[in-house]
């Protein structure tokens, strides 16, 4: 599979019905998520692993890791309803590598070889980003996430990182769009730049 090919298929799947703005839920777009999950396979962190996807959402994340070759994905969402359509779309792919996981992040445990995760940005409840990074470097030593690409946020994500024993091997900037499907949304369209990160254990 290419990474376009990649991309168009997470690009056709269902986004969430009724979208939450108390829990950020937009869902990843097809391009973001397959430049994190072609990187996260082109260094070996993908095919026969066992992952974890945190605020798995739609299951977008989930999905593309096995379509590359995941052992297995734990797909953690807090929302049930978010779930019933990342279900609807992994069974309209034939997909059976993925647990769902009906439960907040902070309720997860096990290890796993990588986490992948597009966390809430925290522009709704701030530091909402928090606990999904905490959970992460518990669980995994390789973590690839999703954030706004501010100068504040990278400040806070390069000292968050480094205090708990992590460094940012890889940053990948990226356009992210939004669909206006809030009501504080203005634009039919929104689009902001994300940075794709990977963090591994020092
Ligand atoms: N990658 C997914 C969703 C990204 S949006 C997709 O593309 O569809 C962030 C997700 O995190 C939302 O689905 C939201 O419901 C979920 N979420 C927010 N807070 C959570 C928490 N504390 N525990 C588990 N999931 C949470």
């Amino acid at each position: 599979m290419k990474k376009k090919h990649l991309a168009m298929a997470l690009s056709r799947l269902k986004g969430f019905p009724n979208p939450k703005p108390e829990l950020e839920q937009y869902r990843t777009p097809g391009n973001v998520a397959a430049e994190l999950l072609w990187l996260a396979h082109s260094l070996g962190d993908i095919e026969g692993k066992v992952i974890a996807d945190l605020g798995a959402g739609t299951g977008v994340l989930s999905i593309g890791a096995c379509l590359l070759g995941a052992e297995k994905v734990y797909a953690v969402e807090i929302d049930e309803n978010a779930l019933k359509t990342a279900r609807e779309n992994a069974r309209s792919l034939s997909i059976d590598c993925i647990e769902f996981i009906n439960a907040d992040v902070s309720e997860f445990s096990g290890r796993v070889d990588t986490v992948i995760m597009n966390p809430p940005f925290g522009s709704q409840v701030k530091h909402a980003d928090r606990p999904f990074l905490i959970k992460a470097f518990e669980v995994s030593d390789v973590v690839y996430s999703i954030h706004l690409a501010k100068p504040e946020v990278r400040t806070f994500i390069e000292s968050f990182v480094r205090d708990f024993g992590f460094s940012i091997t890889h940053r990948v900037t990226l356009p992210f769009e939004i669909p206006a499907q809030f009501f504080f949304h203005r634009k039919k369209l929104e689009r902001v730049p994300v940075d794709v990160y990977r963090f591994e254990r020092v």
